[in-house]
């Protein structure tokens, strides 16, 4: 499940990999994926000839720079990309594949096919992005803009970090992991947290998700290692890292979510 930390990686690899890369053809292999157009011959021929200038990320919404357009990918519960030789061979669940000049493919999978595409011009509205809330990671985001934010929204802290229109990027497993090393309950409710608490949190938020970016994304992470490197993801009923306690999974409005119910008030 692709958060911000896992899109930023993406991110990243992909501007290392195929920057400046002309794109010479678009092979559609599900077309589901495709929101805008939805059409796969319309899709492929905006992009053919086009060169990759830089790719950016918003929330958990990844933005391909082309010469004259955008590609707007959201990965949802399932997507990935991958850089490939052209001759390597195709895994499963492939949906759409970028061939790029130097014979290099960018390989989009999805095994639950949620994931969308949609093509912008410049200049054009991206309506996708529009409604995101601040970047936690920005210089923008600060103790007091989140404590701002926390004070309007009146819902439990678990549905206030997850709500993209606050803050974008962060997810259901990270959500829980920001809770858990703030030592805060996730079903707590924001008008109830005090400056201290908002404090914590704060900084709790920029240190795992940078911790995370810092392992290439943790759910990456683990799809290369066959482990989590996170502190309550799939632990429940193994003791707490710091206190011992069986880690308790509930379900906060309609969430599964783990936590400690004694490291976190
Ligand atoms: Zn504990």
């Amino acid at each position: 499940m692709p958060e911000l930390p896992e899109v930023e990686h993406v991110k990243q690899t992909i501007n290392r990999e195929l920057k400046n890369l002309k794109i010479e053809r678009v092979e559609v292999l599900y077309a589901g994926v495709l929101k805008k157009p939805s059409d796969p011959s319309q899709f492929t021929h905006s992009l053919v000839k086009q060169t990759l200038r830089h790719v950016d990320r918003r929330g958990k919404y990844l933005l391909f720079y082309f010469e004259e357009l955008i590609l707007v990918s959201h990965l949802r519960m399932t997507g990935s990309y991958d850089v490939r030789r052209t001759t390597d061979p195709l895994a499963n669940y492939a949906a759409v594949i970028f061939q790029f000049s130097d014979e290099q493919q960018l390989r989009y999978h999805d095994l639950r096919r949620l994931g969308t595409m949609e093509i912008y011009f410049e200049n054009e509205p991206i309506v996708s992005i529009e409604r995101l809330g601040i970047e936690p990671l920005s210089k923008e985001f600060t103790v007091t803009l989140l404590q701002q934010l926390g004070m309007k929204s009146k819902q439990s802290i678990k549905n206030f970090l997850l709500d993209q229109r606050k803050i974008a990027g962060i997810g259901n497993i990270y959500a829980d992991e920001i809770c858990y090393k703030a030592g805060i309950n996730p079903g707590r409710k924001t008008l109830d947290l005090t400056g201290d608490d908002w404090k914590r949190l704060y900084t709790t938020i920029v240190f795992v998700l940078k911790d995370a970016i810092a392992y290439g994304g943790g759910y990456t992470f683990y799809k290369k290692h066959g482990y989590y490197p996170f502190s309550l993801y799939q632990r429940a009923g193994s003791p707490c890292e710091q206190c011992g306690t069986p880690i308790e999974r509930v379900v906060v409005t309609k969430r599964g979510t783990y936590y400690c119910p004694t490291c976190q008030t």
